[in-house]
């Protein structure tokens, strides 16, 4: 809610003209309290969480396997509509119950910690560096929860949920047990409460970060993805050999980039597959070079008899 009845007394107040950002903020938000711009989030969270992977279930379940498969990262795990349709139901209840919960009674802690609704609005720059921040701290916070959630007993009361896709899709990207969606809130709250931030930047960053995940679990590795210019960014790939190794995996536990897996060197295993299937192409390759040349041997020898 913001302290102006009038746009007039809002710009006296900045002593400037308001963008039209501003204008829009000043008309959306000017009469609503703000536990109800807060309460935006869940919705904004399951909007994007149905729209997000839409695109990329549509194309595995619609378009011919032969088009999709050399983007898949494990082509031969195709889900079905109804398997789609099922994660999605789950993920979408879990989501409302935990995160709808706990925006009932989080508010006081976003207050505290000093999230604004008022003007003037963050300019680009400024919400871009609290973003990096927010990217940053929730990579290494999650790097940590993740580990401590693949000890015998994290795994087996609560991660497992999250590993029952060992092909992950975009909609698995927040199927997990209630109680490991409330903590890794943990680190992505972090980041907010070191920097706050206005509330629409507060929006922002649940959304990238949800997008973000989708994008790590969408089982596609796109070589025209623009996620490939982000230094450090892990990716699909990256994060889809986790769930394919499972249980015992103990590589790539970052959720965003790579660094925290290199320094605890902790992506030896993912490193040693990345090598094996390098090698194992290379190989395949000379078997078809040797074959074709050995062909083209033949029908030249043929040719000149
Ligand atoms: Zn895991
Ligand atoms: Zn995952």
């Amino acid at each position: 809610m913001i302290p102006y009845a009038t746009a007039a007394e809002a710009e006296a107040a900045l002593g400037r003209a308001m963008t039209w950002a501003e204008a829009a903020w000043f008309r959306y938000s000017a009469a609503t309290p703000d536990y109800c711009l807060y309460c935006h989030n869940v919705v904004i969270l399951l909007v994007v969480y149905t729209l997000a992977p839409l695109p990329l279930a549509l194309l595995e379940l619609r378009a011919p396997p032969k088009l999709t498969s050399p983007y898949k990262v494990q082509p031969r795990v195709r889900l079905t509509a109804p398997e789609f349709l099922r994660c999605y139901k789950d993920t979408a209840r879990v989501l409302l119950l935990t995160v709808g919960a706990l925006q009932l009674v989080s508010y006081p802690a976003v207050k505290m910690v000093g999230i604004r609704t008022g003007l003037p609005l963050p300019s680009v720059g400024e919400a871009a560096a609290q973003l990096l921040v927010y990217f940053l701290v929730e990579d290494y916070l999650g790097y940590w929860f993740h580990r401590l959630l693949h000890t015998a007993w994290g795994y087996d009361k609560i991660h497992r949920v999250h590993h029952e896709y060992a092909a992950p899709i975009g909609y698995a990207a927040p199927y997990a047990h209630w109680a490991e969606v409330l903590i890794l809130g943990v680190p992505a709250f972090a980041g907010p409460a070191m920097v706050p931030c206005h509330m629409t930047t507060f929006w922002l960053w649940f959304v990238l970060r949800h997008v973000e995940a989708v994008d790590t679990h969408s089982g596609f590795a796109f070589p025209f993805n623009p996620t490939k210019f982000i230094p450090f960014y892990g990716g699909a790939e990256y994060h889809d050999y986790h769930h394919y190794v499972g249980r015992q995996s103990q590589s790539n536990f970052a959720s965003v980039f790579t660094f925290c897996d290199y320094i605890y060197g902790t992506d030896k295993g993912y490193r040693y597959h990345k090598q094996a299937a390098s090698l194992a192409k290379m190989k395949k390759d000379m078997a078809m070079y040797n074959n074709e040349k050995g062909r083209l041997a033949a029908f030249d020898g043929w040719k000149q008899d």
